[in-house]
């Protein structure tokens, strides 16, 4: 019985064997270590792709070049000292397919002689394969993320770092190795750590997301501690039944740092930092949503454009910073201060009285007042400020025209000062817009007229005259110069209105000259404003005029105001000088109204001072009003001039200012102004 169980097991044996290696794809080989020969089963054939089994030779050729060598020395190492050996092998079968072998083999000991190499091969071409596709993928997937822009960050359950690619070394400054296996709260900066644990663990109890899913900006933290905010968007995956999820990390400094500067040039003034126009009127609305009294202010510094242009902009610019340095200095807590173009300033905040409000532009004119030291220069700087104190309902736009417009009347009144805004200011301003529409339009259409006002001496005698600006609107009303000089001024519209009454005049003159009444002593007087003064062509433009209608400038004065004499000193005597040489005389205009140096007056070639009217009114008003209009007459006289009395409409007045040495008399009761070409008549008349 036991015989046939062993013969019946011998023949299963064989054939359990054959089904093994088939079944394994592993077949066995012995090498005669004496002999060299080889014995396959029928499973090494199989795999070799060979009918019988090969001599040695063949068979090494079989074998691709590196893994042969490799074989041939392992092969010997077992033949010689008896060491097993192992070998993942690539062979080329005689048809020509490549296949992947895993070889082993041990040394058969008999009587401590090593006569053979048992061993077994497996056919491992199709792991193989499986595994450099793998290999391939994987290093096609490493490839892909690590030339992401973003980082992927891989974590597990317990928020373990299990890869780290690398951008996201790049990003984060560690190198995988330092990161992996520890938790990705390492990442992140407080408070993001503290909560992350229990982030995860709510989710995972839960359910409820605040980030899978959803692109989310949250900060990170780099190795060397310091924060940077990323775009995070994190998914879940579920691994071999494990669950990880993938982070995708997008480093947004740069946008963030974009950002930042989009809106530092379109919100904040690029000299002095501070918030511009734009931002300061979203401050401001935000301020009037709380309902509350809100003031603004608006600031300029008066004559600022001299420094930029004396010591140039640099300097303009270090003088902007410093006074809104002193200015954010003593702003109250919860006001704002911005910086719009050139040098004006807002400051805006919610009042809890008036006082304060004015306090506060006081304290601001005082410390703009104190000397700016900047580079070896001493500023001295004074600002005008316009108030406004907002009703509920007020828009920041609104408010802030209407600071506007006070800052303009503080600047009117003589700068150096605040006002404060009024409702009349509003009409104001719609009547100053209104009349610089006309006075333009009047321009063009011929509405501006030259009058005369003749100039007597004290004998009553005709010896000149002024020459007055006249506007005749549409409706035949005239304007008064008081009316519209000022704003001619301001909007620079007096230089055309000037060069208008140098032409009317030089016409009269010259019709004067043709009528042979013109005397050698007989000047008509044409006013002047500052501006029209300073013009770089002023004094070719006067000889031009007056030379073309061929009238000597020997009739001609000009009627300058002390305020011009405020002016570039040396521009303005150089002036005077080129036009006196050429006959022009120069009269100081409302004199005694101004503030003049006289030190500085008579270093001018002024040949005549015309005592202002106000001054004349004091004739009869009491000791102290004559005795002041004494002193001017005597100041004029001692500064060896001409002296003109204006305004003259009573008989007193003239006894008066001739009885302390006056020359010329001018005023209503002499003659009033009158149409040029009525005077002109009448002139010529009277010389007949
Ligand atoms: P002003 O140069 O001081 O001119 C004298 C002003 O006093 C004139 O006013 C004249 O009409 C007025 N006036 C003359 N006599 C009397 C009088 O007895 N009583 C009174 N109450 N007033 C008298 P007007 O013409 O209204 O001119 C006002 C100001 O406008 C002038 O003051 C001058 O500063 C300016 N202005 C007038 N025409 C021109 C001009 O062509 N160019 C420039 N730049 N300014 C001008
Ligand atoms: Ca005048
Ligand atoms: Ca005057």
């Amino acid at each position: 019985m036991t015989g046939r169980r062993t013969t019946t097991q011998g023949v299963y044996f064989n054939e359990l064997m054959h089904t093994m290696e088939r079944l394994a794809d592993v077949g066995g080989w012995c090498l005669d270590v004496s002999e060299q020969t080889l014995f396959w089963t029928d499973q090494t054939k199989e795999i070799f792709g060979c009918k019988q089994t090969p001599p040695v030779e063949d068979v090494f050729a079989m074998y691709e070049e590196n893994s042969r060598k490799q074989l041939q020395l392992m092969l010997q190492a077992c033949e010689e000292r008896g060491q097993g050996f192992s070998l993942d092998a690539q062979i080329v079968t005689p048809t020509g397919e490549t296949r992947w072998v895993a070889l082993m083999g041990e040394a058969k000991i008999t009587d401590g002689v090593i006569r053979y190499v048992f061993g077994a091969v497996q056919n491992i071409t199709r792991k193989k394969r499986r595994f450099e596709e793998l290999k391939s993928q994987r290093e096609q997937l490493d490839i892909t993320l690590n030339n992401l822009l973003d980082g992927v960050v891989l974590i597990d359950r317990q928020g373990i770092i299990r890869s780290f690619s690398k951008p996201a070394e790049a990003m984060f400054g560690y190198r995988s190795a330092e990161v992996l296996g520890r938790n990705i709260r390492m990442l992140m900066p407080e408070p993001y750590a503290r909560e992350h644990d229990g982030y995860m663990q709510n989710y995972h109890e839960t359910g409820e997301r605040k980030i899978i899913g959803i692109g989310r900006e949250v900060e990170a933290k780099r190795k060397d501690g310091s924060v940077f905010p990323i775009d995070l968007a994190v998914t879940q995956t579920d691994f071999q039944s494990e669950r990880q999820y993938i982070g995708t990390i997008r480093d947004i400094s740069r946008q963030r740092e974009a950002a930042r500067r989009i809106e530092m040039l379109s919100y904040y003034d690029e000299t002095t930092k501070l918030p511009n126009r734009y931002k300061f009127m979203s401050q401001l609305t935000e301020l009037l949503g709380a309902k509350q009294r809100v003031g603004v202010l608006a600031i300029n510094l008066d004559f600022f454009a001299r420094i930029n242009t004396v010591h140039g902009f640099e300097a303009g610019d270090q003088v902007l910073r410093v006074i809104s340095h002193r200015v954010g200095e003593i702003l109250p807590e919860g006001f704002v201060l911005a910086k719009d173009i050139g040098d004006r300033f807002w400051i805006a905040g919610i009042l809890d009285s008036l006082a304060t409000f004015y306090e506060l532009a006081a304290k601001v004119l005082a410390i703009v007042r104190q000397p700016i030291q900047c580079q070896e220069q001493t500023y001295f700087l004074t600002a005008s400020i316009g108030l406004v104190s907002a009703p509920e309902t007020a828009a920041s736009s609104e408010l802030m025209a209407h600071a506007e417009t006070a800052l303009y009347t503080a600047k009117e009144e003589g700068r150096d000062q605040f006002s404060v805004y009024e409702d009349v200011m509003t009409a104001h301003v719609i009547d100053d817009y209104r009349m610089e529409v006309g006075l333009r339009k009047a321009l063009i259409d011929g509405e501006l007229e030259c009058w005369l006002q003749s100039k007597v001496d004290a004998q009553h005698k005709v010896i000149g005259a002024e020459a007055l600006v006249r506007w005749r609107r549409e409706n035949g009303a005239i304007v008064s110069p008081a009316r519209f000089i000022p704003l001619a001024e301001r909007l620079g519209i007096i230089v055309d209105i000037g060069r208008f009454m140098l032409c009317a005049v030089a016409d009269l003159l010259a019709r004067l000259q043709q009528q042979g009444v013109l005397s050698a002593a007989f000047r008509i007087a044409v006013n002047v404003s500052p501006k029209q003064f300073l013009q770089p062509d002023f004094v070719t433009q006067v000889q031009s005029i007056f030379g073309q209608r061929n009238v000597p400038l020997s009739a001609v004065t000009l009627e300058i105001t002390e305020n011009l004499l405020l002016g570039n000193e040396s521009l303005i005597r150089d002036r005077m000088l080129e036009l006196t040489s050429q006959g022009v005389e120069f009269s100081i205009d409302d004199f005694g109204t101004g503030y003049s140096n006289l030190k500085r007056l008579q270093s001018l070639p002024l040949a005549e001072l015309k005592v202002d009217r106000e001054f004349i009114l004091g004739v009869g008003q009491g000791k102290h009003q004559e005795a002041l209009l004494e002193t001017i007459l005597r100041l004029a006289q001692g500064m060896q001039m001409n002296t003109v009395a204006e305004g003259i409409e009573t008989p007193e007045q003239a006894t008066f200012v001739l009885s302390q040495g006056c020359q010329q008399l001018q005023g209503y009761l002499f003659s009033k102004p009158t149409p040029v070409n009525e005077w002109f008549e009448e002139f010529v008349m009277c010389k007949q």
